[in-house]
């Protein structure tokens, strides 16, 4: 009985992971469409023929990476950690959601610090950060303000704080937030992101609060340990 139930489980997860791949490469994939569908127009000048070839190859190069993100997160034991530069990664992950900030009129303001390293795999981070701020966006369909800060504390840890002007959650939606499946989006939404988030989260010995008013908006701070230089030197 105790191999059966292992082995749900592990099926599952598998199945799991393949959903959260397709939901979540179905955005560079649509892009990628949209830039080969305009290179059709025979009358396109040179310069921006060449410009949306290679942001259709940005894109399916990004689907890829989302892919490997996911198989990486597979295999617990499989990554290396390394010093993660905090505003370089937020910066990253803001360059790929601008675009789709853009079309639901979402304005990003920023304040992050120079300097600021944690330790974990960039990639996972990067994945985390991306889901939240997502989110954030998708909470505002018809427009809003999502600030991504950072700030330290005494204690070496690293806060980050997404907040966005959204619809918000209730107190049960909070209490819910990372099982699989959960999703008010319907069709466009797998309720995987989040289940994504808390586990690199925990696997980086961070932690997640949440804070959120219906229809008034949500924060998400999470704290991660600062990157420890002394062990570097060792
Ligand atoms: P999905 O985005 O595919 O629905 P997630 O796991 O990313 O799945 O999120 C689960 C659910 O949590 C969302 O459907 C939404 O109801 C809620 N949620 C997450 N972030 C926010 C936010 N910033 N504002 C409001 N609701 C949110
Ligand atoms: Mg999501």
């Amino acid at each position: 009985l105790h191999n059966a139930v292992i082995k749900s489980d592990k099926i599952e997860v598998v199945s799991q992971l393949a959903a959260s791949v397709s939901h979540e490469v179905r955005n560079p994939l649509t892009v990628t469409r949209g830039f080969l569908q305009m290179l059709k127009d025979p009358s396109i000048e040179e310069e921006k023929r060449l410009y949306y070839l290679n942001t259709a190859i940005d894109e399916l190069d990004r689907a890829e990476t989302i892919i490997k993100d996911y198989l990486t997160f597979a295999k617990p034991q499989s990554g290396i950690a390394s010093s993660i530069s905090v505003k370089n990664e937020i910066e990253k992950a803001l360059e790929l959601i601008v675009p789709y900030a853009n079309h639901f009129s979402v304005s990003i303001k920023k304040d992050l610090i120079e300097g600021m390293y944690i330790s974990g795999e960039a990639s996972k981070f990067h994945q985390c950060i991306l889901n939240i701020i997502k989110n954030g966006i998708e909470a505002m369909p018809n427009g809003g303000d999502l600030v991504i800060s950072c700030s330290t504390t005494e204690t070496k840890q690293a806060t980050i704080s997404i907040k966005d002007t959204g619809c918000g959650m209730s107190q049960q939606q909070i209490a819910r937030l990372g099982e699989p499946y959960l999703s008010t989006k319907a069709e466009k939404g797998t309720g995987l992101g989040m289940m994504v988030v808390y586990n690199i989260i925990n696997e980086m010995n961070g932690s997640i609060e949440v804070k959120s008013k219906l229809e008034h908006g949500t924060i998400f701070k999470i704290d991660l340990p600062l990157y420890n230089t002394e062990k570097r030197e060792i």
